[in-house]
């Protein structure tokens, strides 16, 4: 049940129950009061018509002692003869004295009975036999009045004995005047008293003042007679007046009761319980995502204020799943979408390309190359930021109906819509290339960040699977080109594995021929530009294409785990030509590139140590790059092996610093010698963006590491490096690769350039 329903019933209950109990309570109250007063007054009624009974029979006794004391009586009782009372004891008499009976006699010896003469009739209204034997009752009783029971009456005597006048002659002969309490009597007691009364013998006696019909009894005692009963009867006409009145009293409190109950019970009804119905109702018919539906407000009362409430709640909550719906398909930096929603994008535009038998979009994969350094190098806000930013300019570069999506740390996804051609998907993404080019100037010295794209378009049979791990390969192949470069994915990416398979075959055959050689690529020290050693690099002097360049080569002899044999030629060859350079300069040092696999294998030491013997290498003059790519896995054994080195005399090299994923942090536990700044800090120096430049080459102060920097191809970059300390470079600007005959005589050049302007800049290439 409602609480509208069980408000209404206990109401009606209580006000019920309230009723009932006040009525009951106060009718009792009155009612016992009424009754009691009319016990008094029944009782002085009674007591009133015992004292008449009573009078009457003195009186009655008193008359009888007149006659009984008379000489003519006792004659007559003497003589036997009737004569006297027969004929003086007329009408007259029997009147007179209002007696009903008349015995003389003593036991045994009746005398003279007779009952009052009807008028009119011959026969008395009581037989002789009668009369006897109620003489024969009291005869035996002593002089005075009482009572007796006869013929459903009661009746007074008055007994006295026979004597003459002046008293004497008493033997025995008594008078017995008899008087019926009769309905003709008794109406008179009635009427005077206002009550039916009613004599009752002593066997009759019921339940002394019992109420049942208004009667109240009293004792009755008359002369000898004891135990007898006065009782009076009264209809209770005040009581019954009070309780009719009582009533209608009761009914008019009812309906009073009932019309406050109705009146009350409308308006807590109306006002409230019809309104929590209807509120619950319009409540419960609101469904869950139902942003829409909100309570009806109708006036300004308390409901009202709670359906306010309620509707700025569900406000609340709509607003929170909009944004947890938001949030689950959104990154929160940047607020493009999430995986999952370009999940969910791809999957649509799939169905609609597969429609439309048409291309009709691309996948656009975008990865920025040196988002790590930033975290590292400027903190993790100064990261937040520039990919917040470069979220924008994507967004910005893109049309509102593509869809943008950052999928993690440094990826972006991108969907263009409409594109049916992958010509058309390079041009969009060289535009995206170009936007994050430009130089992020919320940074105080600016920052440059390249990206790179790889591309792909849907055909028959893709899938949003297919599609991702495509532009992954694409995306992988721009970085492996360069990186700030674009890739699309093709089938030939495929066809490329058949082409590093006969490369890895031609890779066996060169080792064998021994066909790779050093070049040699001049390191100058900064400011003077004096040349102050070489990085070897390996060149293929391959049978039927000529100089083959490391680009070519080295990833795949790094795959096919050639590149150990290929270092450890390239090592011997070029420290075998660099040794008579040393001997004319022993401040000269040289760079060897060594990938992982040859830095990781146990014999390196044994090998150098060999190399420094047989060619008396000068202390400190060989110097081994490796990349902090490869830096990574077993920091502890790198450490041990960088310390036998240097044992050695040779020191260690970190090569394309800052390029990869550096952990600068792993630089003060790790003992490297050198770093090596990557190409691309040095043209962000040049370009006048070389915040992330600087912060390294604070940072390798700090740890008193001198730094080489790499590709400085102009003046402008030069002279970048000079102001910021770096101590050597190395790049074009200065001197190209160059085989090992060419040395001697661009040592020669040099030194010949040294006394006078410290550097010549040939660009020319
Ligand atoms: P690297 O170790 O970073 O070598 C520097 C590369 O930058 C060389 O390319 C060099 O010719 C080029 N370079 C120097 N100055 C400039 C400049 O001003 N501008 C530009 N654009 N480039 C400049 P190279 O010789 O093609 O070598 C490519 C890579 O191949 C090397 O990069 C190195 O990682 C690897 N490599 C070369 N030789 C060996 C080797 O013997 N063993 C191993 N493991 N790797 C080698
Ligand atoms: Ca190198
Ligand atoms: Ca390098």
């Amino acid at each position: 049940m409602g609480i509208r329903g069980r408000t209404l019933a206990w109401m009606f209950v209580v006000l019920s129950l309230a009723l009932s109990a006040g009525f009951s309570y106060n009718a009792r109250i009155v009612s016992d009061e009424v009754r009691s007063e009319e016990d008094r007054d029944n009782a002085q009624r009674a007591h009133s018509a015992a004292i008449w009974l009573e009078d009457s029979a003195q009186t009655l006794l008193g008359q009888s002692r007149d006659y009984a004391k008379w000489d003519n009586t006792w004659n007559f009782v003497r003589d036997e003869a009737p004569k006297y009372l027969i004929d003086d004891f007329n009408a007259g008499s029997w009147a007179s004295l209002d007696m009903d009976a008349l015995v003389i006699g003593r036991p045994g010896d009746l005398r003279f009975a007779r009952s009052r003469p009807v008028v009119g009739a011959d026969d008395a209204p009581l037989s002789i036999d009668t009369l006897a034997a109620i003489a024969s009752v009291l005869q035996r009783a002593t002089e005075g009045t009482g009572l007796v029971s006869y013929d459903g009456d009661a009746w007074v005597y008055a007994l006295t004995p026979v004597l003459r006048t002046d008293g004497s002659g008493g033997d025995g002969m008594v008078w017995i005047a008899l008087r019926r309490l009769d309905e003709r009597r008794l109406a008179f007691v009635s009427r005077m008293t206002s009550s039916a009364v009613e004599v009752l013998p002593p066997a009759s006696t019921g339940a002394t003042g019992e109420r049942a019909h208004e009667t109240y009894s009293t004792p009755l005692e008359l002369g000898v007679s004891k135990g007898w009963q006065l009782r009076v009867t009264r209809p209770s006409e005040v009581h019954a007046r009070i309780l009719a009145r009582m009533l209608e009293l009761a009914t008019a409190m009812m309906i009073a009761g009932a019309a406050v109950l109705l009146a009350s019970l409308t308006l807590v009804d109306r006002l409230v319980l019809r309104r929590i119905v209807q509120l619950s109702d319009q409540a419960r018919a609101i469904q869950p995502g139902d942003a829409a539906r909100r309570l009806v407000i109708s006036a300004d009362d308390e409901f009202d204020h709670l359906s306010e409430a309620f509707n700025s709640l569900l406000d609340g909550v709509a607003a929170r799943d909009a944004k947890l719906q938001h949030d689950s398909m959104h990154d929160m930096l940047t607020g493009l979408g999430n995986r999952a929603l370009l999940h969910d994008r791809l999957e649509r535009a799939l169905t609609r390309a597969q429609r439309a038998a048409t291309p009709g979009f691309a996948l656009l994969f975008i990865d920025l190359d040196r988002l790590k350094m930033v975290n590292d190098l400027l903190g993790h806000d100064m990261g937040d930021r520039l990919i917040a930013e470069i979220g924008e300019r994507i967004r910005a570069v893109v049309r509102s109906s593509d869809t943008v999506a950052r999928l993690g740390g440094d990826e972006f996804a991108v969907i263009l819509e409409d594109t049916v051609s992958a010509v058309v998907a390079a041009q969009r993404a060289q535009r995206l290339l170009a936007a994050i080019r430009e130089p992020f100037t919320f940074a105080q010295q600016g920052i440059n960040m390249t990206a790179s794209i790889g591309v792909t378009l849907p055909s028959i049979g893709s899938t949003v699977a297919s599609l991702l791990k495509e532009a992954d390969t694409a995306m992988y192949a721009a970085k492996q080109a360069g990186r700030d470069g674009w890739s699309v994915y093709d089938e030939a990416m495929h066809g490329r594995v058949l082409h590093r398979l006969e490369t890895e075959r031609r890779i066996r055959r060169g080792l064998d021929q021994s066909e790779f050689v050093p070049w040699f690529q001049p390191i100058v020290g900064l400011p003077g530009g004096r040349t102050q050693g070489f990085e070897a690099l390996a060149r293929w002097k391959h049978p039927e294409r000529g100089w083959v360049q490391p680009d070519d080569f080295i990833p795949v002899a790094e795959e096919s785990r050639l590149i150990g044999e290929l270092d450890m030629m390239l090592l011997e060859k070029s420290v075998a030509e660099f040794a008579p350079w040393a001997r004319a300069r022993p401040d000269l040092f040289l760079c060897v590139n060594q990938s992982a696999q040859r830095f990781e294998a146990p014999d390196l030491e044994i090998q150098v140590a060999a190399l420094i013997d047989r060619y008396d290498l000068p202390e400190r003059s060989l110097v081994l790059e490796v990349t902090e790519t490869q830096f990574g896995r077993s920091e502890d054994r790198w450490s041990e092996r960088i310390a036998r080195l240097s044992a050695l005399g040779v020191r260690v090299a970190l090569d394309d610093f800052g390029s990869g994923y550096s952990s600068l942090m792993r630089l003060r536990t790790v003992p490297v010698g050198m770093l090596k700044l990557d190409r691309a800090f040095v043209s962000d120096l040049a370009a006048g963006n070389g915040a992330l430049a600087r912060a390294v080459l604070q940072l390798a102060v700090e740890l008193g590491l001198p730094v080489i920097a790499e590709g400085v191809e102009d003046h402008v970059a030069h002279t970048a490096l000079v102001d910021s300390g770096c101590a050597f470079a190395q790049g074009y600007g200065y001197a190209r690769p160059m085989s090992g005959s060419d040395v001697s005589a661009w040592l020669r050049l040099a030194e010949a350039r040294r006394s006078a302007e410290p550097f010549i800049m040939s660009v020319a290439k």
